[in-house]
């Protein structure tokens, strides 16, 4: 595996190996687990060839957010990508990505400011516009996220077609613990009764997955089954929990069309966030393979 920081040098990289064949990417912000590793597996199972990226994006933190203590693990991430056959990992630093009098930034105006980007405005501007640049400088066949970031998909995608990226967006289930907690970086700053509660987030969404097993399609049911799971709970505090159309973010009354069942909390300093997807054939048979797997496997 080649380790690149510079972005003359990805560049290049990128552009003799896609000589030869596919390239896939997998943007990260480090600190990498199953999660991030389904995706590099998937990239690699589709394409020729598979770049990785590794860079804790300042520009979709705002201030006093953790971007300062947000886990920084680049020897055990280069360990891991290594041993799962990346070709070539970009470790930018930030004057690379931003060089001085950088003023240029990509905007998804209406869905960034929609679920996480009302939360924590900016944020998907900041996402956006490091996608953007990756994109440019990699200029990959696949380029592949995970569904965890539902939001983040949304913005993403809506930017791909706006922008003309030649390349398709694949998007990679959620991978959880054991437990049913989703993956996350952010799950190495919780202490072990911290990731205790944090179980609130996946319950929230077992609790509503088993109302739609029993034919429940009303957003106001759905809800209220999510805020008992997220709402009073100790050392939890709400962020939101919503049932939205998946591609337009905006709040849905009912899940016969597709919806995402949508939840963000903190617990202790850390935010975390966890969703469901609901497809629209799922109401005709709740039981099949479009009820999605990985929630009817989380033991409820
Ligand atoms: P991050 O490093 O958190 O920015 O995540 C990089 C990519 O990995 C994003 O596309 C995430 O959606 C994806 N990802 C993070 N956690 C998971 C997870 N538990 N399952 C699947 N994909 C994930």
């Amino acid at each position: 595996m080649k380790i690149i920081s510079t972005v003359r040098e990805m560049q290049a990289a990128c552009r003799s190996l896609r000589k030869t064949g596919s390239l896939g990417l997998a943007p990260t912000m480090g600190a990498l687990h199953d999660g991030h590793l389904s995706l590099v597996r998937r990239a690699k199972a589709e394409n020729d060839a598979v770049a990785v990226s590794i860079f804790v994006n300042p520009a979709q933190f705002a201030p006093g957010e953790d971007y300062d203590t947000y886990p920084r693990r680049l020897a055990e991430d280069c360990a891991k990508l290594e041993a799962a056959g990346v070709d070539l990992l970009f470790a930018p630093s930030v004057e690379q990505m931003y060089p001085s009098g950088a003023a240029s930034f990509v905007e998804v105006a209406g869905l960034g400011d929609r679920l996480d980007g009302a939360s924590r405005p900016g944020h998907f501007r900041g996402v956006a516009t490091v996608v953007a640049k990756l994109f440019h400088i990699v200029d990959p066949d696949r380029a592949y996220f995970g569904q965890k970031d539902a939001a983040q998909v949304a913005v993403l995608r809506a930017m791909v077609r706006g922008l003309h990226f030649p390349l398709q967006l694949v998007v990679c289930p959620i991978v959880r613990e054991p437990s049913g907690l989703a993956m996350s970086s952010r799950n190495l700053k919780l202490s072990a009764a911290e990731k205790d509660r944090a179980l609130a987030l996946s319950r929230a969404l077992q609790a509503a997955a088993r109302l739609l097993g029993n034919g429940e399609t009303r957003a106001a049911a759905l809800r209220a089954a999510m805020l008992s799971h997220l709402s009073g709970q100790d050392g939890v505090r709400l962020d939101y929990a919503e049932v939205v159309h998946p591609e337009t973010l905006l709040p849905v009354a009912d899940t016969r069309q597709g919806a995402l069942l949508a939840v963000a909390a903190w617990v202790g300093q850390t935010r975390l966030i966890d969703n469901l997807l609901v497809e629209a054939s799922s109401v005709e048979h709740p039981r099949t393979a479009s009820m999605p797997e990985q929630i009817e496997e989380m033991h409820v």
